[in-house]
This record gives structure tokens, sequence and C-alpha cells, in this order.
């Protein structure tokens, strides 16, 4: 059996994680449960899994989860907040840990189950954005074995040859990583709509049911600037190995072109307990409860290229990894402060890139040395994104 963690398990991710788990429980076995505030969701999971851990945020929710757990019959022991997240993904007994965290407040727990040793099914892009170099600098000392759950980074890792063999793009002779993504819900809508869209049109992505911030990152196609980030690290790419590619379908959920001219791409329905059974079960394959693809019935594949002037976000992003040291941090840290102000009808649609811009535009990189460091890089760009969105905020008013 395969003892599993899976950090943030009442989300997006979490929920399909465990919709994968329950196919195969002769195969693994959960040892903890994570979420952030969301109490009957969390107990519901843990009376269907019996995890040996539950934790949350708030001592209050911890107190509420621990007794309802108790009424049911249930010795799951439930802890809070940061030393309880970190101690699910590290303990001892665990061998796998699903990272579905959303935003920066997934960097330590991830870090501790890198820091662990532990096979990471990566769900927050997040981490990598914020400390790529340092993050797989421990992923190699400690050992780690990391998997991408991101359908596009399962996609490209489908299409390389097998991780253990795989030194380099260049040495496994591939020319250029196709990234696809759909464009989201407002591929086609003019830039000067952009002031009016609401958060529920946002939050509606016209292919994946997502969580929040996400989705809001796929409507202002920073979610795609984050995986350029992220497909540079995982898969060792200088930015020009990377070509964004739109296909509204997202059947193709990315592609792998080599220097004889063959072009490999994965393909399937849009549906994350895809990637996340892939890396479950790798390297073998195991089933997940999705549909088949019916080729017969594809109206049919669109393939074009992004507008970045348009979507502001994504060159925003690709400016940044340019940049390096800290500046993807920093953007990271500016764009959640942005979208979570747009979710709160603080800032209009048009005001995320507006914001992620001016902190960018005076951002002194520097290379941080360590976690605290990369941090303290969030904080500040943090605290200077809540300045410009306050700003804007007395203007409009
Ligand atoms: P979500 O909002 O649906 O769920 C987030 C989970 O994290 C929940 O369990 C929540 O309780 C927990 N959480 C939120 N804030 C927390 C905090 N401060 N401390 C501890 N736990 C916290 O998000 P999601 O859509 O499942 O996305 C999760 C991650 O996976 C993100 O990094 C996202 O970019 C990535 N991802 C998601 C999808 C998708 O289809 N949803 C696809 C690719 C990548
Ligand atoms: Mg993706």
């Amino acid at each position: 059996m395969e003892s599993v963690t899976v950090l943030g398990s009442t989300g997006s991710i979490g929920v399909n994680t465990l919709d994968v788990i329950r196919l195969h429980s002769d195969r693994f076995q959960v040892f903890a449960l994570t979420a952030f505030s969301q109490v009957d969701l969390l107990l519901q999971q843990c009376l269907e899994f019996k995890p040996v851990l539950a934790v949350i945020d708030g001592s209050r929710n911890a107190i509420d989860l621990q007794k309802k757990l108790h009424n049911r019959g249930l010795k799951t022991q439930v802890l809070e907040g940061s030393e309880g997240y970190r101690a699910a993904a590290s303990e001892a007994s665990v061998s796998t840990v699903v990272a579905a965290i959303v935003g920066a407040a997934g960097l330590e727990p991830t870090m501790a189950a890198v820091r662990s040793g532990k096979k990471i099914l990566l769900a927050n892009k997040e981490s990598l954005v914020m400390a790529g170099k340092l993050f797989l600098k421990e992923v190699l000392r400690y050992n780690a074995k990391l998997l991408p759950v991101d359908s596009e980074h399962n996609a490209i890792f489908q299409c390389l040859p097998s991780s253990d063999s795989f030194k380099s793009l260049s040495q496994a002779g591939v020319r250029r990583i196709l990234l696809t993504g759909s464009g989201g819900p407002f591929r086609q809508l003019p830039a000067s709509e952009f002031d009016k869209v609401t958060p529920q049109q946002a939050c509606q992505h016209p292919n994946w049911s997502m969580g929040a911030k996400i989705s809001v990152d796929s409507a202002t196609m920073m979610n795609k600037g984050l995986e350029y980030i992220e497909a540079c690290w995982l898969f060792n790419a200088a930015p020009s190995q990377i070509q964004i590619v739109l296909h509204p379908q997202s059947i193709v959920h990315s592609m792998v072109e080599y220097v004889d001219g063959s072009v490999l791409a994965q393909m399937g329905v849009p549906d994350m307990r895809t990637p996340i059974a892939n890396c479950l079960g790798w390297p073998e394959r195991i089933a997940a409860p999705v549909q088949a693809l019916d080729f017969t019935q594809l109206m049919q594949m669109e393939f074009s290229a992004p507008d970045e002037e348009k979507f502001r976000c994504l060159a925003l992003a690709k400016s940044a990894m340019e940049v390096g040291r800290d500046a993807p941090a920093a953007l990271n840290a500016a764009n959640e402060e942005a979208v979570a102000a747009f979710l709160n009808s603080q800032l209009s649609f048009a005001g995320i890139a507006e914001v992620v811009d001016a902190v960018m535009q005076s951002w002194h990189a520097g290379e941080p040395s360590d976690i605290d460091a990369v941090k303290h890089a969030d904080k500040r760009a943090r605290s200077q994104a809540i300045n410009v969105i306050s700003a804007k905020v007395q203007q409009a008013g």
C-alpha cells in the first residue's frame, strides 16, 4: 500500500485526486487530508477515507472538526495550521504527497515534502514559480521525485523520454516544447470590454472546472504565464525553447517537437483526473474515471498564436522569467493580491494586469539565497501591490 497525503484535499484538484484514489483502494491509503477552512467537506472526506491525520487552519475550525470526528467514532487526529501542513507533508510513513494547495501558501508545505524526499505530485505551480532554482536544488539534494500534475506539463512529461534517462532537452533531441492553452473565456472579447468583466464571468472557464484563483488566472492568461515559468524549470528549458499555442478545444494538452520534425502530442478529454492518475500510478498506468475521447465526435481542432498585447499578464510573466532571480516571486505575489482584490470587487478585471505591471516596473530583482528570502520578496511585492490597489480604489471613489 502506498501512503498518500493530499494537501488541499477540499479543492478542485484535491477532490479529483480523491476520485482517482477511490478507484484504487487496494493500492493507496490516505494518511492525511488538509484544508484551509472547509470543516464540513473535510469531515465528509475523513469519514470516507479515514486518514490518520486531518489538518485545518484556525483553532476554532480544528476544535470543531475534532469534535465532529470524535462524535462519529473516528480516531483521525486533527492538527492546526502551518505546523500541521508541515507534519502532513513530511511524516515518515508517507511516500506520496499531492501538493494541491493554491497559491504561495503552498510553498512551505510543498518544500517540507521535498525535504522529506517524497514523491511529489505537483499541482501548486506557484511554489515552483516563486522559488524555481532553490526548489529544484532541494529536490536533488533530498532525492525527492517531482511529477507534474498541471495538465500541460503532464502532457509534456508524457511526450518526453522516460524521466530516468532524461537529462536535457537537446540531448533528448527536442527542438521545442509547444505549451498549449485554451485562451480562457475572453479569448475573443475585445480588450476594451475588460473593464466590465465580473468575477462570476471570469470564473466560468469554457473547458475546465477549477478553483477561483486559477480560473481568474486563466481568464487573464496569467495562468499560461505561470505555466511558461513552470515549464522552464521542470524541463530545464530556455525560454526560446517554449512556444505558447492557443488551442480553444483543450483536447491536445501540449506537445513536444523533435529535431527530426516529429511532434508528439498528448490528448484526452479536459479532465484533471487523467494527469492525476498518470502521476499517482507512475511509472505504471492506472485507470481514471474519465470519459474516452471520441474522435468521431470531435468537430475540429484549432491552433493559433496568443495576443500578448491584449493579455498583458502573459507578457509580464515571460519578462519576469527573463529577468529571473526573485522577479517571478514578485510577479506571483502581485498577481495573487490583484486577483483577490478582483474577486472582492475592489479591482476591475483590467486592473489585474495594471497592478502586476506597476509592481514589476519598480521591482529591483535580487537573487534569493534561500526560501526565507523568497518569502521576503513575496511579502514585499504584496505590500507594493496593496498600495497600488488602494491608490486605484481611491481614484475610482
Ligand atoms: P482550490 O481553490 O479549488 O483549492 C485549494 C485548496 O487549498 C483547498 O483545499 C483549500 O482549502 C486549500 N487552501 C487554500 N488556501 C490555503 C492556505 N492559506 N493554507 C492551506 N490551505 C489552503 O484550488 P485548485 O483549483 O484545486 O488549485 C490548486 C492548485 O492546483 C493551484 O496551485 C492551481 O494552480 C493548481 N492547478 C489546478 C488545476 C485545476 O484544474 N483546478 C489545474 C492545474 C493546476
Ligand atoms: Mg494547466
